[in-house]
């Protein structure tokens, strides 16, 4: 079926280091949604209609984030990183998507895995209560190459502040060491343990369910790694502990 734009405008559009950004899309008419699930983005070109899935890094209202990362031989979005503020963007008027809390079993832990831009379907959840209600302890691990990718600090601190110990935000920086980061990838983190002492959580079938999003190879080690340990892919007939979203 053919896809329904709204034409947003961008209210807003933060740059946190070059190439990477959050644009912030006024386009009221997009049909309610979960958090988690993504929308597509794009623009009309001569030729044809350019567009990509996005998550929505933000709960449904009428102004909705994107927390994007500039691929420089990409199509789309070297011409999202060109736009500003006042710049019209099309937006899909429905969300899909099952990389949502409803589809994510219930577990007194629920750990938050991303890489990159992959933290955007997180920052829309934590921005809700659900996640709050529904799971004890909340780790994020945002996987990333340097210091200067890591992005919505401010606000991931503000949770902190709120929550306490209830909540982990632990960044995994490989290509750097930065005090306060574990340093590597996320797969060696959970191998040597850095990962559960940092959390002060365990990462087991009896009490953690696991969300992941971003680069693949990321995914498909870690979701190795989870099912030597009995964490297997959640499905609706057989139920597990692992949900996945990959963005390529
Ligand atoms: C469900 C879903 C949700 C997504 N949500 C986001 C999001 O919130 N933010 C976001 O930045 N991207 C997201 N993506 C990726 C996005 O759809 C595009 O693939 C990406 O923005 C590149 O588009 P492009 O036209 O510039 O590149 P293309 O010309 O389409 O080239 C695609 C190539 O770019 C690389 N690539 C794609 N995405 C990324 C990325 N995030 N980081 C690094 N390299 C990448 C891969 O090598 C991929 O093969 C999502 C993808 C899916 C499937």
């Amino acid at each position: 079926m053919a896809l329904q734009w709204i034409s947003g405008t961008i209210a807003r559009k933060h740059v946190w280091s070059e190439g990477l950004f959050t644009l912030s899309i006024r386009c009221p008419g997009v049909g309610q949604f979960e958090s988690g699930q993504f929308l597509q983005v794009g623009m009309q070109l001569p030729d044809k209609h350019l567009h990509r899935p996005y998550s929505v890094a933000s709960p449904h209202c009428d102004t909705l984030e994107f927390f994007i990362v500039r691929v420089d031989d990409g199509e789309l979005t070297p011409r999202l990183w060109a736009l500003n503020e006042g710049d019209s963007i099309d937006v899909s008027a429905k969300a899909t998507g099952g990389f949502t809390l409803s589809h994510t079993p219930e577990a007194e832990t629920i750990w938050l895995l991303a890489t990159g831009t992959g933290l955007a379907p997180y920052i829309a959840m934590m921005r809700e209560e659900t996640i709050w209600q529904r799971h004890k302890n909340i780790v994020l691990v945002h996987g990333v190459r340097f210091a200067t990718d890591l992005a919505y600090q401010e606000e991931l601190e503000q949770i902190q502040a709120r929550f306490g110990r209830r909540f982990h935000s632990i960044p995994v920086i490989s290509r750097a060491e930065v005090p306060g980061a574990l340093s590597g990838r996320i797969t060696t983190a959970i191998e040597n343990g850095t990962l559960e002492s940092t959390a002060e959580n365990s990462l087991a079938p009896s009490n953690s369910v696991v969300m992941m999003c971003g680069n693949p190879q990321m995914l498909d080690d870690v979701e190795a790694l989870l099912k030597d340990r009995g964490m297997n892919r959640h499905k609706k007939a057989v139920p597990g502990h692992v949900v996945v979203e990959r963005y390529w």
